[in-house]
């Protein structure tokens, strides 16, 4: 499992970029491969490097504090519909470069890699989010060519040590300048940093040692999960590299709207319609709610926009801290077509009640008017 970024650092949630880069240049200093020889300090200085890179970066950091590790895996895999996969962390050496005048060490390219994760934006209903559901998702990925087992060259043959980098990856340049020499590292373009040409290739996979199928996955969709948040499904991304670990898949929710009820986390809200009559006498109302019918008393005198609160008929909480409630807005309808008897009926109801409220009064005018003249003070 990986470390939040900001316990990585030592700094908490809300520290400013200036924080940070303290945190950063201290904890760099103290791990860094050339300066600390101790096991797992190289490990530990990746770590602090990768923590640094995203909470340094204000886009990377909002992302990661919406959506964790998954939301800065990669570029713009929150961004368009559909699927999108991403790779590791390529600015890690950039920053080494920059802080420490390229004394980066070199990765070899024939060691164990963990496979890239996964992200799959999967549209659900409103109801599946509330209440779960236990579906198949068919997601493409790259698996391992069976033709080859994934070395890429045709059966019988095996690939060969780079000779244009020595089988490292790498090639490196030395340019004399007034400042001293300085040694340019890039990847091979021969081999592109494999350390392996393959002189006759699979012809199953056309040498990559992998092929994209269409792979059938069981998920189970959360009871309550909402919209924006993932699910992360362990070992099922893109196959490792080098006999590494395969990566992560990580389904994203997109969860529909409901022609009635609206969502504020566990709480869901409904719009009551009622008449006058039902508003001013009260009344009993069968109201719906996810979890069925359910009474409502509406007293006597209720007004447009009170709210009514059904207990416990809300959204069952992800994390099991019970349900959220129901809310009840009410709306009180005033009719548009009335017959001659009903317009009848309100004259001699507005006759005889006479209270008109004090702000539509006369009495208000006056008051307004003593203001506007500087009277009342
Ligand atoms: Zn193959
Ligand atoms: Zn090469």
């Amino acid at each position: 499992m990986k470390r939040d970024y900001y316990e990585v650092l030592g700094v908490s949630k809300n520290a400013t970029k200036d924080e940070i880069k303290k945190a950063y240049r201290k904890l760099s200093k103290k791990y860094h491969p050339d300066l600390n020889k101790e096991p797992g300090a190289d490990e530990k200085f990746k770590e602090i490097s990768e923590a640094y890179e995203v909470l340094s970066d204000d886009q990377k950091r909002a992302q990661y504090d919406q959506f964790g590790h998954a939301g800065v895996n990669g570029q713009g895999g929150f961004g368009g519909g559909g699927f999108s996969d991403f790779g590791g962390f390529g600015g890690f050496e950039d920053i080494f470069d920059t802080f420490f005048g390229g004394s980066r060490r070199r990765r070899d390219p024939n060691a164990p890699r963990k496979g890239d994760d996964l992200q799959y934006r999967m549209n659900i209903s409103f109801e599946d989010a509330v209440f779960g559901k236990q579906t198949e998702i068919e997601i493409p990925r790259e698996e391992q060519c069976d033709t080859c087992n994934g070395s890429g060259a045709k059966p019988g043959t095996s690939p060969k040590t780079c000779d244009k980098c020595n089988g490292t990856g790498e090639m490196s340049q030395a340019i004399d300048t007034p400042l001293g020499r300085i040694v340019n590292r890039r990847t091979c373009s021969y081999c592109q940093g494999t350390g392996k040409i393959i002189v006759e290739k699979c012809s199953t996979c056309a040498g990559k040692g992998t092929v994209q199928r269409r792979k059938k996955i069981k998920i189970t969709i959360p009871e309550g999960i909402d919209d924006g948040q993932q699910l992360r499904v362990s070992g099922q991304g893109e196959p490792g590299i080098n006999g590494g670990p395969p990566g992560d898949l990580y389904i994203v929710f997109r969860v529909g709207k409901h022609p009635y009820f609206e969502r504020d986390g566990d709480d869901i809200y409904y719009e009551l319609k009622i008449t006058f009559p039902q508003a001013a006498l009260g009344d009993e109302i069968e109201v719906p709610t996810i979890h069925g019918k359910v009474k409502l008393k509406i007293p006597a005198g209720t007004q447009s926009g009170a709210q009514f609160r059904i207990k416990d008929k809300g959204v069952k909480n992800i994390h099991g801290y019970g349900r959220g409630h129901q809310y009840v807005n009410v709306k009180v309808v005033t009719p548009t077509k009335l017959t001659e008897r009903q317009k009848q009926l309100l004259r001699e109801f507005a006759e005889i009640s006479g209270d008109i409220p004090e702000e539509q009064g006369s009495s208000l005018f006056d008051k307004l008017k003593k203001t506007f003249k500087g009277e009342t003070k």
